[in-house]
């Protein structure tokens, strides 16, 4: 009898308790909550998008398009859509596609020229050109469907969707669209600004960058043989005093970033960046090391791009954790607004 009891006390226990449980373990964390994984996360600040009585305007942008080498004007979320499509594999969270159309439209609306921009330095006339490594990249729809073939409707679909849901939003601070930098894959840590670029811009903090020793540009190495790589650094630097005899004890890193990234090394007589050192060799990043095996120098490389800003792989982390697109820029680009381009 008292077994019975027992099984009966259970049986109400679970009836009871269970759904509750399901309930907390399934519903969304609170969204005025910061993300508990963001230990410098600035206390009391709120993640909600600035309130504002706005109304969104959608402007006309003019692109530089450099698959056709001419200008093109169009309504900005569909220059957006270009801009994410080129940018981020759409087989990526939503929520890190939200936030890469945020990031995009962004640094759209800081070089307008309607808005008080510059325009693209480049192409004079344009307000942005295509090019990933001046403005930021944007690939037409016949690239689009180039790149994804049958599956281009679903894919731009999503890309849609996540542009559609973030339509008009851009970060602020002080009132103003920041400058925006991001990149595909950390080494854990984002950058300090002052670091890459000659610019001191308060929103850029060192901060965690977890979940992306998977990504597939994570580790790379890059090899030469002593003379290829004198020959490389000759190329720009001609007094080095290097000699491919003795090169293994002619190259030493002198500093570290606070994120773990080369500041500077000494390449046989000469001292340069590490920023400098990464475009000259072409490598990843500039969190490397050096091995001299067997007559060639290894450079291993951790993570891909500067290092500023938002990692897009790291976005893609944070939104398979739960978080959501203003989560994740306010992680990356600390004590901005999200609100809407005016
Ligand atoms: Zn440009």
């Amino acid at each position: 009898m008292r077994q019975w009891i027992d099984v009966i006390i259970l049986i109400i226990l679970i009836v009871l308790i269970l759904p509750s449980l399901l309930v907390a373990m399934f519903s969304k964390r609170n969204p005025e909550m910061p993300p508990p994984h963001v230990d410098s996360y600035d206390e009391g600040e709120s993640i909600q998008i600035k309130k504002s009585n706005a109304t969104y305007t959608e402007p006309t942008i003019t692109l530089y398009n450099h698959y056709t080498k001419s200008f093109e004007s169009m309504p900005l979320e569909e220059y957006v859509v270009g801009v994410v499509a080129a940018e981020m594999p759409s087989s990526f969270e939503m929520e890190a596609l939200k936030a890469q159309a945020v990031a995009a439209r962004t640094l759209a609306a800081k070089k307008m020229r309607s808005k008080g921009g510059r325009g693209c330095t480049k192409y004079k006339g344009a307000d942005v050109c295509s090019q990933f490594n001046h403005c930021q990249a944007w690939i037409p729809e016949s690239q689009q469907r180039k790149n994804w073939g049958d599956k281009f409707e679903e894919n731009i679909n999503r890309i849609r969707q996540a542009v559609q849901e973030t339509r008009g939003y851009i970060m602020t601070y002080e009132g103003q669209p920041i400058e925006v930098f991001f990149y595909s894959t950390s080494n854990g840590k984002t950058e300090d600004v002052a670091e890459v670029f000659s610019a001191s811009l308060p929103y850029y903090k060192v901060v965690e960058s977890p979940g992306e020793e998977g990504a597939p540009r994570y580790k790379e190495t890059f090899s030469f043989t002593y003379d290829e790589f004198i020959k490389i650094f000759h190329s720009k630097y001609t007094n080095s005093g290097l000699s491919a005899s003795k090169l293994d004890k002619q190259i030493k890193i002198l500093s570290w970033t606070d994120s773990g990234r080369v500041r500077e090394l000494m390449v046989g007589n000469t001292k340069i960046k590490a920023t400098e050192f990464r475009t000259l060799y072409n490598l990843n990043s500039t969190d490397f090391s050096f091995r001299f095996e067997q007559g060639k120098v290894y450079i291993d490389t951790i993570g891909y791009g500067h290092g500023v800003g938002m990692s897009q792989i790291g976005a893609n982390a944070m939104a398979k954790e739960g978080k959501d697109y203003r989560e994740i820029l306010k992680h990356y680009y600390r004590g901005v607004e999200i609100e809407i381009l005016s």
